[in-house]
């Protein structure tokens, strides 16, 4: 029979010898970082009995509904379901791995960590050297554009599309020469093989002389999120070999859905002003940068996303797409419906003029391109002008036939408000009766597929409650006073006993939340950053008399259907004058005690029966 007496009050970290930190370090990293301290540091902090409130850093909110409980060192939003421990926060809120979590925490706090050999130190050092070996490439590359003769053309390109010295050194951009010579850059940096192959800086060719893999072109170093450089992205001059741009292939340090370029730069002004700008090239990124909003990034090469908006949602929640209008407009609208859901960002559309893109706007005209994001539409309204704009609205069938490509547009926002406000701004270009066009918005709904909305904070807060939960709670904050009283025979739900059984089978609280289930996991979260206040004695005498209750209504019922019911008289009149007792002040202790064992013990006694019976079929099978 398992006890609860094993929940413990400390928290452990996960296990950590993957990346390459002695545990116990990470350990004292934790239990030496002041969460309040790390949290207040982004939002603002309330306390709140023994936890603290506030708004949450991962999603939009005015109501604080982000919790953290500063003793357990775990956090939970009920707006938006974010949880985990404070390594967890520090990883998500600055875009860091567990290993570079757990080394900003131990440098602020001042905790000295040990690494142990095992791969993940390798890895890590690995990691080190590979970078430095990107970072002087960076720096060889950028002098060349600088000093070099033989960059002469690539300056004057630059120069010519409104590059200034300090826009070339701010974006550390450089020249890859593209002479007779295939391995300048490998030669000056002397690079061992692997690490130019493991990069992607150059490789070893046929005849065995190492080669370099940008050539000719203008390189656009790509950083990571924290300014580590990664990859380059290489345009070539006009009237140059080879498509336009080439990006780096993907190595250790570089996958290109998770990167975004620029965002180094952009992160700062991007969360202080709640808005980030997504462009489609490096040379987008610079042009906004350069009429004085720094606060664009442009994905390397690849189509938005998921990852990119996991990214992208810390930093800000306004996301305004700045692409060419044709390319917005072929994106794929219920993707972005999804995303404006799943990670609670605005997706909004820069109005450049037709045949315009940011780059070229940003030098002729960059009032015209502050503009374009100020005036930014949600998607639906930009999808929905455009196609008013090619309309022919001057007959009966084409205003017709326009209504229906827009119902076919607005039939896939999930949200029926903001669907009904466009469908009465069509009714209203083409001259029809709103009503009608709701009719027809409905039928094709049924075909549509209706995204699922979040279901609000207040009722999943609804479903956390009664003896049970509180039970846990008790389990949880003051395992002291319920550790020896709690059994599963009492809990009656399935995910209130797994997170039982997770904490009951557990050393720690965290332990406890990495065994558990998901749901019982999301439980254990939430539970972490509540306040017990009930009485223990009440919270069990609650559940013990449920239990006994369930198990009264079992036996009568198995009472009216047994052969000689009178077998059961004794033992229902007993529990009947127990249950009774459990609310008698003299008689209550005694009564749960006794109750407890008597019900753990008939629920063993059934699950022989029923293991036996289990048996007895298969022999009977078999036989
Ligand atoms: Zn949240």
């Amino acid at each position: 029979m398992v006890s609860c007496s094993n929940v413990g009050r400390t928290v452990s970290p996960v296990a950590s010898n993957v990346v390459g930190i002695v545990a116990e370090d990470v350990e004292r990293a934790k239990a030496a970082a002041d969460f309040v301290q790390v949290a207040g540091e982004h939002i603002g902090l309330k306390r709140v009995g023994r936890q603290w409130q506030g708004l949450c850093p991962f999603h939009a909110e005015k109501t604080p509904s982000f919790y953290l409980n500063p003793e357990l060192k775990l956090y939970h939003c009920w707006g938006c379901d974010a949880k985990g421990d404070i390594i967890t926060f520090v990883r998500e809120l600055r875009q860091l791995d567990f290993a570079e979590a757990v080394e900003w925490l131990a440098g602020k706090f001042g905790v000295p960590l040990r690494y142990d050999d095992v791969k993940g130190g390798q890895d890590r050092q690995r990691k080190a050297l590979l970078t430095e070996a990107m970072e002087r490439a960076v720096e060889w590359y950028h002098l060349r554009l600088l000093q070099s003769p033989d960059a002469g053309r690539a300056r004057s390109y630059l120069r010519d599309r409104g590059y200034d010295r300090a826009a070339v050194e701010q974006f550390r951009l450089g020249w890859a020469p593209g002479g007779d010579d295939w391995g300048e850059m490998c030669k000056a940096l002397k690079l061992p093989r692997d690490v130019l192959e493991d990069t992607g800086l150059g490789f070893v060719n046929k005849g065995g002389r190492q080669q370099d893999s940008f050539r000719g072109r203008v390189l656009f170093p790509i950083f990571d999120s924290a300014g580590k450089p990664v990859a380059f992205g290489g345009r070539v001059l006009p009237g140059g070999d080879g498509p336009k741009y080439k990006n780096s292939s993907e190595t250790k340090l570089y996958k290109k859905s998770s990167t975004l370029y620029a965002l180094n730069w952009a992160k700062t002004e991007a969360s202080s002003r709640g808005e980030v700008i997504v462009c489609e090239g490096y040379t987008d990124v610079i042009a906004f940068f350069r009429c004085g909003m720094p606060r664009a990034v442009a994905t390397c090469g690849t189509a938005l996303a998921d990852e990119h908006f996991r990214t992208l949602k810390n930093f800000a929640r306004r996301i305004v797409l700045a692409y060419d209008a044709d390319s917005a407009g072929q994106s794929a609208a219920q993707r972005f419906y999804e995303w404006e859901q799943r990670y609670e960002v605005d997706i909004v559309v820069a109005s450049l003029p037709p045949g315009s893109d940011p780059g070229e706007l940003g030098r002729t005209d960059p009032e015209a391109l502050r503009s374009a994001v100020d005036r930014a539409r949600p998607f639906l309204e930009f999808r929905l002008d455009r196609l008013l704009a090619a309309a022919d609205l001057t007959t009966a069938e084409g205003r017709a036939r326009t209504a229906e490509s827009a119902l076919a547009a607005i039939s896939e926002h999930p949200n029926e408000l903001v669907r009904d406000q466009y469908v009465m701004r069509v009714a209203d270009r083409c001259r029809l009766d709103p009503d009608r066009l709701r009719d027809r918005l409905r039928g094709g709904d049924q075909s549509g597929r209706p995204l699922a909305a979040r279901p609000p904070s207040a009722q999943r807060r609804a479903r956390r409650s009664g003896a049970e939960v509180e039970a846990l709670r008790l389990a949880v904050h003051r395992p002291e006073l319920v550790a020896d009283r709690l059994e599963e025979v009492l809990f009656a739900d399935e995910v209130n006993l797994a997170a039982f059984r997770a904490l009951a089978s557990a050393e720690t609280l965290t332990d406890a939340i990495e065994t558990a289930r998901p749901e019982a996991r999301d439980l254990l979260f939430a539970l972490a950053v509540e306040e017990a206040e009930s009485d223990a004695d009440d919270v069990v005498c609650l559940l013990v008399a449920a239990a006994g209750r369930r198990e009264l209504e079992a036996l009568q019922r198995e009472a009216r259907q047994a052969l000689s019911p009178t077998d059961y008289a004794a033992t229902i009149a007993w529990l009947k004058v127990t249950l009774e007792q459990l609310w008698e002040s003299g008689t209550s202790k005694g009564a749960c005690t006794t109750l407890v064992a008597w019900l753990s013990r008939s629920a063993e006694e059934q699950g022989q029966l029923a293991d036996e019976a289990a048996t007895g079929t298969m022999y009977g099978e078999t036989a």
